[in-house]
C-alpha cells in the first residue's frame, strides 16, 4: 500500500497504522504464493477460451427461451462449454438447479435406487446433506425414506481420507461413493486433484462399476484440473460460488459421464422430460460471462484466502490451510477459540461489504444447519459466497470460514477492515 492509500484508509476508515503495516508485511512475505495462483488462473483462462472456441459461442446463444424452454440453443451450448472446460462428456447448467445442495442431491436421487448404498469417503457430509440423506431431522423424502442406505468413512485424525480403510466400507451393495473436495464447515484439509485421483483409483480397483460423485463446491478453478479429468463420474456445484464469477444470478451445474447426467436430468425434471425442458428467460449471457470470468475471480478469492491465512497466522491463530499449503478450494478457516472474536471478525467482514454494510450480522438458526450460524455476506447476489463472506457455526472452537472476494483488491480491503475492527475492539494484539 502506498502512502496515498494508507492516508485515505486512515482518514476514511479509521485504520490503525499498525494494522496497515501488518497487512503490508504479510503481503510482502506471501508474494511468491500469490504469483503461483496467477499461473493457475492463466492456465484456466486458456482452457476457458478454448472451450468457448470449440463450441463456437456467438451472440445468438445469449437468447433465452420461455415456457417449456424447448430448443434452447444457449442452454445446450452452455452445457457443452462446461463439459469442454471440465473435460467431461456432458453437463447440465441450469437456473432451475436452485443451489449446490440441490445439484448434489439431484445426483444422489438420480443415481441411487432402493437397496443401494452410498458411502461418503470424506467423513460426515456437509451439514445440509444430513437431512438429504436422512441422518438428521425427519425430512419427508430423504434418501433413507426411499430405502437408500448410507455409510461414511471417518477421516483420519489429521483430517485426511482414510485410504487404508476404503476397502472395508465399499461392499457389493455400494452403488456410489461421494467425495467432498472442499473443507466446507469442517476443520480438515481440502482434497487436491492428486488426492482425488488416488482415492478414485482405489475405489475403481475394488469395484469397477461404482459411481463416483465429487461435491465440487468451492473447488472449481482452484487447480488446473477438475475431478472429472482424473476419473470422477459426476461433479456438481453451485453457480453462486466459484464457477460463475459472481455474475450468474442463480443456478447450479452437474457435469460428468453422459449416462449419469441423463439420469440426473430425469430426476431433476421428470422421466421423459429430462434435459429437454427448462426455460432460461434472459439469463444466458450472465451464465456465459460469469463462467468466462470465473478463473480470474476464483484466483482473486484464493489470493485473499492466502493473505488472510498469513495475517491470522502472524496474529497467533491456528489457520487451515497455512499460507504455503497447496489449496483444493477457496476456503480459509481461522480458529478463533473465542465466541467474541468469531462474531467480531464476521461483523467486520460485513462492515467492509459493498452491499448491506450497515447491517450487523448476529448468530441465528439457518435451514439445513445444525448449530446457530453467524454469516457475513454483503453480496450483490443473495448468499453468494464467491463474494467476500465469512461464516461459522457458534460452537467451540469458534472457527470462521472465510471465502470469496470477487477481486483480490477487494478481498484485501475487506479482510483489512475486519482485522481493524477486531483490533479497535481490543480483540487482537499487534506487535
Ligand atoms: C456450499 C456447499 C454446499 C451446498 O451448497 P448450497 O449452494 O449452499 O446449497 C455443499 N457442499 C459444500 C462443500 C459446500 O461448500
Amino acid at each position: 500500500m502506498d502512502d496515498a492509500l494508507k492516508c485515505f484508509l486512515q482518514r476514511e476508515y479509521q485504520f490503525s497504522p499498525k494494522v496497515l503495516e501488518l497487512v503490508d508485511r504479510v503481503e510482502a512475505d506471501i508474494q511468491p504464493l500469490l504469483s503461483k495462483v496467477d499461473h493457475i488462473a492463466m492456465y484456466n483462462q486458456a482452457k476457458m477460451l478454448k472451450g468457448f472456441h470449440d463450441v463456437g459461442i456467438n451472440e445468438s446463444h445469449f437468447m433465452g427461451t420461455t415456457g417449456y424452454g424447448y430448443d434452447d440453443l444457449g442452454r445446450e451450448a452452455l452445457g457443452e462449454v462446461y463439459a469442454k472446460v471440465f473435460k467431461a462428456e456432458d453437463a447440465l447448467v441450469r437456473a432451475q438447479i436452485v443451489s449446490g445442495t440441490h445439484a448434489i442431491a439431484s445426483c444422489l436421487f438420480g443415481i441411487l435406487r432402493p437397496g443401494d448404498e452410498v458411502v461418503y469417503l470424506t467423513g460426515k457430509p456437509y451439514d445440509t446433506f444430513e437431512e438429504v440423506i436422512g441422518i438428521r431431522g425427519n425430512q419427508s423424502g430423504s434418501l433413507m425414506e426411499w430405502g437408500v442406505r448410507y455409510n461414511h468413512l471417518d477421516l483420519t485424525p489429521e483430517g485426511k481420507v482414510d485410504i487404508e480403510n476404503i476397502a472395508k466400507v465399499i461392499k457389493p451393495t455400494t452403488k456410489m461413493v461421494v467425495l467432498q473436495r472442499s473443507r466446507g464447515y469442517a476443520w480438515r484439509p481440502s482434497l487436491t486433484i492428486d488426492d482425488i485421483a488416488e482415492i478414485l483409483n482405489i475405489c475403481y480397483e475394488i469395484s469397477p462399476d461404482i459411481v463416483s460423485l465429487v461435491d465440487n463446491c468451492y473447488g472449481e478453478f482452484a487447480e488446473i484440473q477438475e475431478p472429472t479429468e482424473v476419473g470422477a463420474d459426476l461433479i456438481a456445484g453451485s453457480l453462486i460460488k466459484n464457477p460463475s464469477g459472481g455474475i450468474a444470478p442463480m443456478g447450479g451445474y452437474v457435469c460428468g459421464k453422459k449416462k449419469y447426467v441423463d439420469q440426473v436430468a430425469n430426476w431433476l425434471t421428470a422421466p421423459g422430460l429430462g434435459r429437454e425442458v427448462g426455460a432460461s428467460a434472459n439469463a444466458h449471457r450472465l451464465f456465459y460471462q460469469g463462467f468466462f470470468l470465473a478463473p480470474e475471480v476464483a484466483a482473486g478469492a484464493m489470493k485473499g484466502a492466502i493473505l488472510a491465512s498469513g495475517l491470522y497466522q502472524t496474529l497467533g491463530f491456528d489457520v487451515l490451510p497455512a499460507p504455503d499449503v497447496k489449496r483444493g478450494d477457496i476456503v480459509q478457516a481461522i480458529r478463533f477459540e473465542d465466541e467474541d472474536k468469531l462474531i467480531a471478525f464476521c461483523q467486520g467482514i460485513q462492515m467492509g461489504s459493498p452491499v448491506g454494510a450497515i447491517y450487523l450480522p448476529i448468530p441465528a438458526d439457518q435451514p439445513g444447519y445444525n448449530d446457530k450460524i453467524i454469516m457475513a455476506s454483503g453480496s450483490f447476489i443473495q448468499g453468494s459466497s464467491i463474494e467476500l463472506s465469512a461464516d461459522g457455526p457458534l460452537r467451540p472452537p469458534y472457527i470462521a470460514y472465510l471465502q470469496g472476494g470477487l477481486t483480490y483488491d477487494y478481498a484485501k480491503l475487506g479482510i483489512a477492515i475486519a482485522t481493524n475492527h477486531m483490533y479497535q475492539k481490543g480483540l487482537l494484539d499487534i506487535e
